[in-house]
């Protein structure tokens, strides 16, 4: 769909998968004006096709689009295009446990320009991709490393939004991560260094001995995660107490250590709820790498693929149907 200043969306269109010609002085390409969203459709068994919470994607688009000074995409517009979408690459939706259709809608600001203002021409893209199993042999818990050179988000800054710039500033200390055997990076606050703010694509939880579920507040420097929302939700509804608090990298640290911290794990659309086993830093290493899933984990992990799967009761009525 084109959008222009004076004339807004328009010219909404399916066409086939390809390259986009674009002026080498298209703004994106300058200033990294641009947003995005990631969710998942779902083969559920009866051959229909579904998606989760996708209208707290549009509205998290629209959040970004408004922080990167890009038109919003309304919620009707961005619900229609993931059906038209889907309805068109419904064969490329796969089934089974752990397999779905990635989406990936996104904005960019595309007008000839080379100075720095917002962009007046842009334009939103909707891509699709079938994704295999986030773990290949089950769900195995993974080790995460603690950067305490870089943040991802400073206040004020571009961290509560969907937006390129903040993975860019992010590859660095994935690299870190990578060559020191961890999934991915846990970032500090930008203003402290001190207390967890998230994993690289992911939200951050743990369990402590006292039945707490703990993650780090909406402050935004974080991306609310849809997962994580969801995942508060699940936990409440299952009667357990979740705090949403200031978390110390410390208290994180030494609660794996000692036992007073019994799960830990990270929530995203791509692993929905994917165990951590173990934190390293140039510091050290807590808890162990070859820790198994615990059972919370394991149980909120269930209830929600099983309801995304369509195996589990809706009951907060989440699913939403992609193929009619
Ligand atoms: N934080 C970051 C930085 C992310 O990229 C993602 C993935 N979108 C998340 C958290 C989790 O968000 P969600 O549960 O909506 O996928």
């Amino acid at each position: 769909i084109d959008w222009t200043a004076d004339r807004g969306w328009h010219d909404a269109r399916l066409q086939p998968y390809g390259p986009l010609t674009m002026d080498p002085a298209s703004a994106v390409l300058h200033y990294g004006q641009e947003v995005f969203e990631g969710l998942k459709a779902f083969r559920h068994a009866d051959g229909s096709i579904w998606t989760f919470r996708p209208e707290q994607n549009a509205a998290r688009l629209q959040g970004s689009a408004r922080r990167l000074a890009l038109p919003e995409l309304s919620t009707t517009d961005f619900l229609e295009s993931l059906r038209v979408l889907v309805s068109a690459d419904a064969a490329w939706v796969p089934s089974g446990a752990e397999r779905s259709l990635y989406l990936r809608p996104f904005i960019i600001a595309n007008e000839t320009f080379i100075g720095v203002r917002p962009a007046r021409v842009a334009a939103y893209y909707a891509i699709a991709s079938p994704a295999g199993p986030y773990f290949e042999e089950g769900v195995k818990p993974v080790s995460i490393w603690v950067s305490t050179e870089f943040s991802r988000a400073g206040r004020g800054g571009t961290g509560a939004a969907k937006s390129g710039g903040n993975y860019a500033s992010s590859l660095l200390p994935q690299n870190e991560a990578q060559s020191n055997g961890c999934a991915q990076v846990l970032f500090a606050d930008a203003e402290t260094g001190t207390r967890i703010d998230e994993v690289g694509s992911m939200n951050i939880f743990f369990l402590t001995r006292e039945n707490v579920l703990v993650t780090p507040p909406a402050s935004g420097s974080i991306l609310e995660g849809i997962t994580r929302d969801s995942v508060i939700q699940i936990a409440r509804d299952r009667g357990l107490r979740v705090d949403e608090r200031d978390v110390l990298i410390a208290e994180l640290c030494d609660g794996m250590t000692s036992g007073e911290i019994t799960e830990v794990f990270a929530t995203g659309t791509a692993g929905v709820i994917t165990p951590i086993a173990q934190l390293k830093s140039r510091e050290g290493a807590w808890g162990s790498a070859d820790a198994a899933v615990g059972d919370v984990t394991r149980e909120l992990r269930d209830e929600l693929t099983g309801i995304q799967r369509g195996h589990r009761a809706d009951r907060h009525g989440w699913m939403w149907r992609l193929d009619e």
